[in-house]
């Protein structure tokens, strides 16, 4: 069987290294992957924001499955275009893929089913985000309506500084038209915690609760980013917590979009607040997260592919999946500057050297290889990726791995799953 992973992410290559564990699976591409992902599958040259140039390579490769990565594919409508001409693919069709591409849809959607989410108002204009601004206390959260891969959300401490980050959303240059509309919400407080679940369109299975890092430094401090790090272990939620999420956030979720005619299949990422008043949704994304997946597939011991053909054919179970109890720590090495600007082409020295430290894989994100060496060639470079006996265990690991690797510039957090080892220590 063919299969073809579509992106170039750690988290496509977490996929590509666990669908590589499929029996039935003898030949795998990846377009456009990246140096890391070439050593496990044939990377083939694509532009992932071109559908049509994506339909054209897989008329020519023929996958007897396509699985998509990345959110922008999903969002311009591969999936439809797919569908339609009999082609088996993995990920939501454009209508349902709204629930990510569009903020303020996802927050209408909410209202509509009643899942919980912050207070939130939709605003098309300065005169109207002025208004709004008026029902809410500071700190308060701007979003843009559109993808703006993590940089569209702003936490403003003053009303003042709201409107300024929204006008300049509006004002189209700096996330273009991602921020014709924004959405304004209000700021909770609390731990986060991301829920996926994969969905056959009616059926809801969960996979093992991740926590993820996205703020560039430790301690959460500075600039948001696409994610420094995430880990997974069966202790961030109770099982009476995971089916409260699936029964009053998922499954409804699920249910709203068939009632409405879009059809829901593949993985739903929610984003959740934990506030003292209870779970908050504050965003859901239409595929895996990245760097989640990588802990997820880390932890994941059952096969990916027929969990995937089982969401497809609308059989999905939670048969499909079986877990290691071992937790799983992924931290992100970034380049000098990210989530600013930053260079690339800088030698990565200690490759091997890391994936000797037992328990670890790397999961490249932004690299190349030529003459038998990696280069940077992105922001965020690898995802080391430790699973452990125990969260210390993995976190140890983890980071033994990441000081065997270097590069100009280098960055990464050194907290990574601190939340889940406090959390250990006060015995909960
Ligand atoms: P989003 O893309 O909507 O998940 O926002 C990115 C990040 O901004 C989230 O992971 C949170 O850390 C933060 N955030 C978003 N919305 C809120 C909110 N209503 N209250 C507090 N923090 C938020």
């Amino acid at each position: 069987m063919k299969v073809l992973v579509l992106g170039s992410g750690g988290r496509e290559h977490a996929l590509v290294w666990k669908l590589r564990q499929s029996p039935r699976i003898t030949k795998l591409y990846c377009a456009p992957g990246n140096g890391g992902i070439a050593t496990e599958a044939e990377c083939v040259a694509a532009d992932v924001k071109n559908v049509d140039g994506l339909v054209q390579l897989a008329g020519k490769l023929n996958p007897d499955l396509t699985v998509v990565g990345p959110e922008l594919p999903l969002t311009l409508g591969i999936v439809d275009e797919f569908q339609a001409r009999g082609w088996p693919i993995f990920g939501p069709t454009r209508a349902a893929a709204r629930l990510e591409s569009s903020k303020s849809f996802a927050k209408q959607f909410m209202q509509r089913y009643n899942i919980p989410t912050p207070k939130y108002a939709v605003c098309a204009s300065k005169d109207e985000l002025q208004e709004a601004l008026k029902l809410f206390h500071p700190p308060v959260v701007v979003k843009a309506d559109g993808l703006a891969a993590g940089k569209g959300v702003v936490i403003a401490q003053s009303k003042e500084e709201a409107q300024t980050a929204g006008e300049a959303m509006f004002s189209g240059k700096m996330l273009g038209g991602a921020g014709s509309s924004i959405v304004v919400e209000e700021c909770l407080q609390g731990e986060e915690l991301s829920l996926l679940v994969m969905s056959d369109g009616e059926r809801v299975v969960p996979l093992v609760a991740t926590q993820d890092h996205k703020r560039v430094f430790d301690d959460d401090k500075g600039p948001n980013t696409g994610g420094m790090g995430a880990y997974s272990t069966d202790q961030i939620i109770d099982a009476q917590m995971l089916d409260w999420l699936v029964a009053h956030i998922a499954r409804p979720v699920i249910a709203g979009m068939k009632a409405e005619g879009a059809e829901y299949k593949g993985i739903l990422y929610c984003g959740i607040m934990m506030t003292a008043t209870g779970p908050a949704v504050l965003e859901f994304n239409c595929r895996f997260g990245d760097p989640e997946a990588q802990p997820i597939m880390m932890r994941m011991e059952s096969d990916l592919l027929e969990a995937m053909e089982a969401s497809i054919a609308g059989r999905a179970s939670a048969g499909d999946f079986r877990w290691s109890a071992e937790p799983a720590v992924c931290v992100v090495m970034a380049s000098g500057g990210y989530p600013g600007t930053y260079e690339a082409g800088k030698l990565i020295s200690g490759v091997e050297e890391a994936e000797r430290v037992y328990g670890v894989k790397l999961f490249h994100a932004g690299t190349n290889r030529r003459d038998g060496h990696y280069y940077t060639s992105g922001g965020r470079v690898l995802g080391v990726t430790a699973r452990g006996k125990d969260l210390p265990d993995a976190v140890e690991r983890a980071y033994d791995a990441v000081m065997k690797i270097r590069f100009e510039g280098m960055h990464y957090r050194k907290d990574i799953a601190a939340r889940g080892l406090k959390r250990l220590r006060a015995g909960k």
